[in-house]
């Protein structure tokens, strides 16, 4: 805070920037925090902890430009901010799916009260949204002009369709009330401080792999998915805010390099030198048979593309999670 307070505020605007992160707490919010951070920014945390936890934010406490605020988006916020990341909502399947109504409500509601919070103070608001809205995919790889392929009414459908009218929201926000939107679609991102029981496939096996266990692969692991680790797609949030105010998005943000879930295993495998074998288990319902990201458009446009190749984004995640578990660091990764 600028030692004029809020009478200091036309001044103080100049200095720092006055940056709210919803779900703040989450994995991609914690790092985006401390990203914001350390560019000087005034950062201002906002989260329920359904998913995410203080300990991602910790480190975070000490400064005096880092506010933690326990709420929940679906309920209205009165706070004066410059910029808005709408990051709240619970990302990985099993954790949407436990209270889908809730899951819809956090994107729809939360949309809601974000726009109209940016409305009232003329805030720059940036939507994480997903590539669950192309659902299972007909088009490969997926560009932002491809529309979708989702089941309305199965079980993903509460964060795929609640993610797909957050997007209607932020779009007539911008043309009804000219609002200035970012919205990012973002592809399977990993990296430290994923949940470590959020059944996510990164965070899954190399908890298994390390614990020793059996690497769980649902279907015959010939599904593909793109991973994009944690630092890139940072960056290109920064690079997406700070684009000019003519580039709303939507935008695929996520590394095109493509793996079936087989390889992914046999990676992890490598990576840990683990002798976890492979046990296959029934596909879920809606699971997209393939995903990579067509980026292009940020290419183009942010003048970005993910730098971080999958497997040391893996030894770092590795690293992460053999700490966390309190296990010892494979020598395949200390190496
Ligand atoms: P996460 O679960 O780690 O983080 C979500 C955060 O939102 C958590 O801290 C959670 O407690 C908080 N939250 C949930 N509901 C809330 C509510 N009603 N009010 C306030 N806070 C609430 O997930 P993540 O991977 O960090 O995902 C962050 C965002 O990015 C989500 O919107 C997600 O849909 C989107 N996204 C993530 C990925 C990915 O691969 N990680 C891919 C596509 C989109
Ligand atoms: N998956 C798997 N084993 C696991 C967890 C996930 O084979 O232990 C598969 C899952 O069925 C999907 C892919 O890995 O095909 C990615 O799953 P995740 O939940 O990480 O993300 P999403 O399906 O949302 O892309």
């Amino acid at each position: 805070m600028s030692r004029y307070g809020q009478a200091g505020r036309i001044e103080m605007k100049q200095l720092r920037k006055r940056v709210l992160v919803t779900g703040g707490a989450g994995f991609l919010g914690s790092h985006l925090c401390e990203r914001l951070l350390k560019e000087g920014n005034d950062v201002l945390c906002v989260d329920n902890f359904f998913t995410g936890t203080k300990d991602n934010i910790a480190h975070l406490m000490g400064s005096p430009y880092f506010e933690l605020m326990r709420h929940d988006v679906t309920f209205p916020l009165y706070v004066e901010v410059d910029e808005i990341y709408n990051l709240a909502c619970p990302a990985s399947p099993i954790h949407y799916q436990h209270d889908p109504v809730q899951t819809t409500k956090t994107s729809v509601h939360g949309a809601i009260n974000m726009l109209g919070l940016a409305k009232r103070v003329g805030a720059k608001i940036f939507q994480a949204s997903t590539s669950e809205v192309y659902g299972d995919p007909a088009v490969h790889p997926q560009p932002e002009s491809y529309r979708g392929n989702v089941n309305p009414i199965g079980p993903r459908a509460c964060y795929d369709e609640g993610k797909r009218c957050a997007e209607t929201l932020f779009f007539d926000y911008h043309r009804q009330h000219k609002l200035n939107i970012r919205v990012a679609r973002i592809f399977n991102t990993y990296g430290p401080r994923m949940h470590p029981n959020d059944g996510r496939v990164v965070s899954n096996f190399i908890v298994q792999a390390l614990r020793g266990e059996p690497i769980t692969i649902y279907g015959d692991g010939s599904q593909t998915r793109s991973f994009c680790y944690v630092d890139d797609l940072v960056e290109g949030f920064i690079r997406l805010m700070a684009a000019p105010d003519d580039v709303t998005g939507p935008i695929n943000l996520g590394n095109p390099g493509e793996f079936t879930i087989r390889q992914l295993a046999e990676a992890v495998i490598r990576l840990t030198g683990a002798r976890s074998t492979l046990v296959f288990e029934p596909l879920p319902q809606d699971d997209p048979m393939q995903r990579k990201p067509d980026i292009t458009l940020a290419r183009t446009t942010l003048g970005w593309e993910p730098t971080i190749a999958l497997e040391a984004g893996l030894r770092r995640t590795i690293a992460y999670f053999s700490d966390l578990l309190g296990l010892p660091l494979p020598e395949t990764v200390s190496a």
